[in-house]
């Protein structure tokens, strides 16, 4: 791409669909009228590779999801098209910075933290994997909310992301669906003996399309997250506005258009409300519809082939739905025999299970689903009485075993993780050590009935976003030594340990570290959010607050070294300790935790013992567009959870990736981490998964472990006193019940932060220690995890989009 012709085709865009000239342009009219400049390169090769799909009748992937954190598109979509440095010049030659015009797009923040940025690592991968791949979710009018710290304390403000338009959007007003609701079954047996059930008077609501173009890295393919909206039924509905009753059509219509209004904020939690019911239907029936229309457009399709055309992936069981919807529509509709309809949503779909947390276990009250969902009830009723005969069969003495294992509870309510594994070729953990928590202990059971079905495939990152496009010093200082070869395969970056030992590079390194370092410190400034002094270690632990990830355990380090400071005591480095993050709104511990934090960052600001020493600042508004410029800044990346409970994590990776130091528990993928670092290369701590089992079942009495370490004692004092007591329960809980084991770990914990400060005071050996860590990353990209997926769950094979992207043409209609 030709540096003129961007020029041109920017100021086409600034004419024609901004409206604008140089002199009535804001900053943000810029963004916008490059944003479709560029949206107009990745539209022809979108037009190729959705042709190319259809016309070599590829098998699709279709990755179901509620979430999707996407963060912003501008940038990566423009190093995508592998043209950075042609719109760099061209934007130069007018008068402006990419980068600052990257800055003015608001964050696509469709997701809570991990689960949500993993779809979207994922659909990154899936297109420069050349894969055949579609995103599916919800289009929500409000993403997660804006954390604002007023007094210390989180207030939400709503996230009104489309308040100014979304430029990467096509609305698709003819891929639109009904979906229904409420209403009644009737069975009866129709001319040929078969029986047949009808779901009769139901409430629609319509679904409609929303497409995002999601380019591969420098290759032709143009993949689609295809995202839902709610639309009333009653637009269509005449009679409604002939029997006179028209405000009440609309005032229905902006009812059931509340579907897709917003993102629930809970993560790792179930809310169990109807309207979330309603939100996961509505996104599972839509996209069944699209994906049967797809499949069926096909010359001379026949049933038995959707599993050669077609793979659906569930991200968590949000989408678990989908198994009785596919049932559904493959009985009721399409009069296919249970066991062949069974046989083939078997084969089609798959689970991936992200957490182990059980107030994270979704399971729904069947009330409301006979009362949504009377069809679906009913066939989830059949699929449960089919499984305990199986179940029966196997273990005919076992009655407590049908009682764990089965998906209706008691006739009272549908254990959705149940109901996902039992309708799925194939259940995957997010890292070793969760997916073999789920093999022997939260799902044994399931894993002797069906060997081999749970597997493993450990979460990755996107190296395009989270080194290459976030941290462009240090990507060209990897490229000035290996080459570029690791943005399309990681593992390459073995090719850095060589250079660990380097002195000169070594130098380098550290000042990459340090521009980064400072840049975030500008941003702070900028933003007066907070103060950085960019000498100090920066100690980050960028995160959702949760009781489990432990921020508490961070704190209690805080209040130690605050301690010391004041007794005159001091061993370690100067240290910024950074926490961020967002709490569900409803969960009173993380927002005290949040509260917590800044009330101890200013009393640490205000004390004349730790100036120059230690200091603490909270991040507010811990999103995607942060994190790509805290990482970068990142020198020890706080992976503290209790051992046993955190999935995988992904936060570790990005640290990792970007050259810090990770101190952290044998959890989640911090156990891979270490293996491909070595163990001299990160600082682990604390109890492991199985030593935490031991402590719960012989009774753990954190008073006693408190007790036995003065200066552990003193932290919770000293968080308990603070602000005249207003923690005093926190720090309480921490002595009488200590759910997450912090004063077990407390010791290791500090021990291990002092060997980080003493390792830090020697700079060749940190930068050696660093670079051996992102030359271990290798394993962590999500290109390797998609390709496993690929092969292992989805039988998928990569589809090229060879040759030039077509010229806009009235070519024939193909509807793809
Ligand atoms: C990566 C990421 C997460 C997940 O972080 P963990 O440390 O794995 O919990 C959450 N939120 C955002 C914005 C992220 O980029």
């Amino acid at each position: 791409m030709a540096v003129p012709q961007i020029i041109e085709a920017f100021a086409h865009r600034m004419m024609y669909s901004i409206a604008k000239d140089r002199h009535t342009a804001t900053d943000f009219d810029v963004y916008q009228g490059l944003a479709f400049a560029v949206r107009d390169r990745l539209m022809e090769r979108w037009f190729k590779t959705q042709s190319t799909y259809y016309l070599q009748d590829a098998k699709r992937v279709y990755y179901l999801s509620l979430e999707f954190l996407m963060g912003r598109a501008l940038l990566n979509n423009v190093l995508n098209l592998g043209a950075e440095d042609s719109y760099l010049q061209a934007m130069r030659e007018l008068g402006f910075k990419l980068e600052d015009i990257g800055e003015q797009e608001w964050d696509a923040g469709l997701g809570n933290g991990g689960l949500g940025r993993l779809a979207a690592c994922i659909l990154d991968a899936a297109a420069t994997l050349e894969l055949p791949f579609y995103g599916y979710g919800i289009r929500y009018e409000y993403g997660i909310f804006q954390q604002r710290i007023l007094d210390g304390q989180q207030v939400e403000y709503p996230d009104g992301w489309l308040r100014y338009g979304n430029p990467w959007e096509i609305q698709r007003p003819d891929a639109i669906f009904p979906v229904r609701f409420y209403g009644h079954t009737r069975g009866s047996f129709d001319a040929t003996g078969r029986y047949h059930v009808d779901w009769l008077d139901t409430q629609d609501v319509w679904a409609m399309a929303y497409d995002t173009p999601v380019a591969g890295f420098r290759n032709g393919t143009v993949n689609t997250l295809r995202l839902w909206s709610a639309k009333s039924s009653r637009e269509f509905d005449l009679a409604h506005f002939n029997s006179g009753e028209y405000v009440r059509a609309v005032e229905d219509k902006t009812h059931s258009e509340n579907i897709s209004k917003v993102l629930y904020p809970a993560d790792d939690q179930s809310a169990g409300k109807e309207l979330r019911l309603k939100q996961q239907y509505f996104f599972v029936s839509a996209t069944l519809q699209d994906v049967v229309r797809r499949f069926k457009k096909r010359p001379s399709w026949r049933w038995e082939e959707l599993p050669d055309k077609v793979a659906i992936q569930m991200n968590d069981t949000h989408p678990a739905l989908v198994v009785p919807e596919l049932m559904r529509v493959l009985l009721d509709q399409e009069g296919l025999e249970w066991d062949l309809a069974w046989s083939l949503t078997q084969q089609v779909c798959a689970y991936t299970n992200h957490t182990i947390l059980p107030e994270a276990m979704e399971v729904w009250p069947m009330d409301l689903w006979r009362n949504l969902l009377p069809r679906h009830v009913e066939i989830v009723e059949e699929i449960d009485r089919r499984f305990r005969l199986a179940v029966r069969a196997r273990y005919p003495f076992d009655d407590a075993k049908l009682q764990r294992l089965a998906i209706v509870d008691h006739g009272h309510s549908v254990r959705m993780a149940n109901l996902a594994i039992v309708g799925s070729h194939s259940v995957n953990g997010v890292a070793q050590l969760h997916t073999d928590i789920l093999k022997a202990s939260t799902f044994a059971e399931m894993n002797e009935l069906f060997p081999g079905r749970i597997n493993n495939k450990t979460n990755g990152i996107t190296p395009r976003r989270w080194l290459l496009k976030s941290n462009p010093d240090l990507a060209a200082l990897v490229s000035e030594a290996i080459g570029d070869r690791w943005t399309k395969d990681l593992d390459a970056l073995r090719g850095l340990e060589p250079f660990a030992t380097d002195a000169a590079f070594q130098e380098r390194w550290t000042r990459v570290k340090r521009r980064n370092k400072e840049r975030l410190a500008d941003w702070g400034r900028r933003t007066q959010e907070f103060a950085l002094d960019p000498a100090f270690l920066f100690d980050v632990q960028v995160k959702r607050i949760h009781e489990y990830k432990r921020q508490l355990l961070n704190l209690l380090h805080v209040a130690t070294l605050w301690n010391r400071l004041r007794d005159g005591v001091d061993g370690g480095v100067p240290r910024a300790v950074l926490i961020g993050g967002k709490a569900a709104p409803a969960y009173w511990a993380a927002k005290q935790i949040i509260h917590l934090a800044n009330a101890m960052a200013r009393a640490i600001g205000e004390d004349p013992a730790a100036k120059g020493r230690l200091s603490l600042a909270f991040l507010p508004n811990y999103r995607v567009s942060l994190a790509e410029v805290v990482f970068p800044a990142t020198e020890l990346s706080e992976q503290i959870s209790t051992a046993g409970t955190e999935a995988s994590g992904t936060g570790n990776m990005k640290a990792a990736l970007n050259g810090a130091l990770t101190i952290g528990t044998l959890d989640g993928a911090n156990v891979e981490i270490r293996e491909e670092v070595g163990d001299p290369n990160i600082f682990i701590f604390g109890h492991t998964a199985e030593g935490i089992v031991r402590l719960r079942d012989a009774g753990y009495k954190p008073r006693d472990w408190a007790m036995a370490h003065p200066e552990l004692r003193r932290a919770i004092d000293t968080i308990g006193n603070l602000e005249g007591g207003r923690f005093r329960a926190l720090a309480w809980a921490l002595m009488d019940s200590d759910h997450y084991f912090h004063c077990a770990d407390y010791a290791s914990y500090l021990e291990t932060q002092e060997r980080v400060s003493a390792t830090y005071q020697k700079p060749a050996e940190w930068a050696r220690m660093s670079i051996l860590n992102v030359a271990g990353m290798g394993k962590f990209s999500i290109d390797r995890t998609v390709s496993e997926y690929a092969r292992d769950i989805w039988n998928a094979h990569a589809v090229p989009v060879e040759g030039p992207p077509p010229e806009p043409s009235m070519q024939p209609a193909l509807r793809l």
